[in-house]
């Protein structure tokens, strides 16, 4: 790992309909070092959102110059649109100690862990696909051709569910919360993420002292 990244990296992704946003927005207001990651897209924008807070949205042409000179960590086409994310605004928001939060589909996900793998991937997964496809019609912004569209490939998403580092189940969106904030707890606390800011979290100088020497002897 990068002595300079200090942040902590976190890629969720689920089939649409999971409730990975409502998910995401728990975490976001739970850990106040958490920073959404706003993705670029061709897709255009839906009603109420906002450019440079949902997505960066752009056409294809800024899109296909973007992959070309390098700037996505990962890039996919999702439901015949482009997302990608930005490397640099990833990179520079972990140098600078803040966690980042990836909302990204699994193609994307497998692609961050290949080239970043100290990520920590987090697949989502809904309790059945029945309850899936109920959750869908009863949200109401897709017609009938969607809904198909996205239980077809909610089905190839889930086949990729074992290459994540974590699965769980939102069956019950307080249940499933707590496990999450669980996985970035745990992950937060690993000795080989603390190790090069020992200061500014552990109080104690003589406590830093201590195991600055153990690390140096
Ligand atoms: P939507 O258009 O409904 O906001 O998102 C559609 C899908 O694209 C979601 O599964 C979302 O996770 C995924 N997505 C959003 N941003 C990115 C990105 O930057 N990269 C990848 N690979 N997928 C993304």
């Amino acid at each position: 790992m990068s002595e300079n990244l200090k942040g902590l990296l976190i890629v969720i992704s689920a089939p649409s309909g999971t409730g990975k946003t409502t998910l995401s927005h728990k975490l976001l207001k739970t850990f106040p070092s958490m920073e959404f990651s706003v993705s670029y897209t061709t897709r255009k924008p839906r009603k109420g959102e906002v450019n440079g807070r949902d997505y960066f949205f752009v056409d294809k042409e800024t899109f296909e110059s973007m992959i070309k000179e390098g700037d996505f960590l990962e890039w996919a086409e999702v439901y015949g649109n482009l997302y990608g994310t930005s490397k640099s605004q990833v990179m520079k928001a972990l140098e600078k100690g803040k966690d980042i939060l990836l909302d990204i589909d699994t193609q994307g996900a497998l692609q961050v862990k290949k080239n970043f793998p100290e990520a920590v991937l987090i697949f989502i997964l809904p309790p059945s696909l029945r309850e899936l496809e109920k959750r869908l019609r009863k949200r109401g912004t897709d017609d009938e051709e969607t809904i198909k569209k996205r239980l077809r490939i909610a089905r190839e998403e889930i086949k990729k569910a074992f290459f994540y580092d974590y699965l769980l189940i939102n069956d019950d969106l307080e249940v499933a919360f707590e496990k999450l904030r669980s996985i970035i707890t745990a992950e937060k606390c690993q000795v080989k993420r603390l190790k090069s800011q020992v200061e500014k979290v552990v109080k104690d100088k003589e406590i830093v002292l201590l195991l600055k020497e153990a690390e140096n002897g």
